[in-house]
């Protein structure tokens, strides 16, 4: 097992559609575990194969209902009712929005041993799934949020300067958006 980098808003590989995982082998096998352990060790409660840089139709997840990997998997069926609530993303650190989904969905996929799986999921699980899956499709939270503005946290030190508080400012979407491409762009190789 092994921690794998996570890919930041700005990479192109979070806006490509995955593809469908074929077969299910030993490298299939292998991703789904560092995946797990790069999620745990983050820590999210969530993670896509496209947030490891690799563009397949994998995710991972750890709820107290689900712990561990789905292959290929797809909504079958959304509720009419929706609810939003708050997210985030790994590859769209300190930043939070409100998004407004189908509250209850019923999703399909398999298992590693390649048995089918099917999940009746509603309130987090359900809003992970949907999410995990939108990165499968090159779609990000962002993309979806209900307010024009969403919270951006940044470190501000404390009183004795030992340690930081966290405050939040409202920016722009647009604005979160530019500023993980330029960051991206100022990194990534020319
Ligand atoms: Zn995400």
């Amino acid at each position: 097992m092994a921690l794998r980098d996570i890919v930041v808003l700005g990479d192109p590989v979070l806006r490509t559609v995955a593809e469908e995982v074929r077969e299910i082998d030993d490298s299939i096998r292998a991703l789904a575990e560092d995946m797990m352990q790069t999620m745990m060790e983050a820590p999210g409660i969530g993670l896509a194969a496209p947030q490891v840089g690799v563009s397949l139709r994998l995710i991972t997840l750890d709820l107290e209902e689900i712990h561990g990997p789905l292959v290929n998997p797809r909504i079958i069926r959304t509720s009419k009712e929706q609810e939003s609530d708050l997210e985030a993303c790994l590859s769209i650190p300190e930043v939070q929005g409100l998004v407004r989904r189908p509250s209850s969905i019923v999703v399909k996929g398999l298992d590693l041993d390649g048995r089918d799986a099917v999940i009746r999921a509603e309130g987090l699980v359900a809003r992970c799934l949907q999410h995990e899956i939108d990165h499968l499709d090159g779609v990000v939270y962002l993309d979806r949020v209900s307010d024009p503005k969403v919270k951006v946290y940044y470190p501000v030190p404390d009183a004795d300067g030992e340690g930081a508080v966290y405050e939040s400012e409202l920016v722009a979407v647009e604005e979160v958006r530019r500023r993980f491409e330029a960051r991206y762009a100022s990194k990534a190789p020319a």
